[in-house]
């Protein structure tokens, strides 16, 4: 993962609840943020219970490989 264009650091990937994987840097100015049921196919997001505020640990892995390689593209 690349650093951060603005501060150079490696900002910290959350662990993942909620409805979208967000990356955001510590220094405020750069972020990627993914909505993890867009990565979901629709019988996916049926059979998924979202126990917790929180997707299946496998959608939450595919948001976040998709947010770094945002985050990756956009430096
Ligand atoms: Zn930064």
């Amino acid at each position: 993962m690349k650093t951060c264009p603005f501060c150079k650091e490696v900002p910290e990937l959350p662990s993942g609840d909620g409805t979208q994987y967000e990356i955001v840097c510590a220094c405020g100015m750069a972020q990627s943020c993914v909505q993890i049921s867009d990565l979901m196919t629709i019988d996916e997001r049926a059979g998924d219970d979202f126990i917790d505020y929180r997707y299946a640990e496998e959608y939450v892995e595919r948001a976040k490989a998709e947010a770094i390689r945002k985050w990756d593209d956009r430096c």
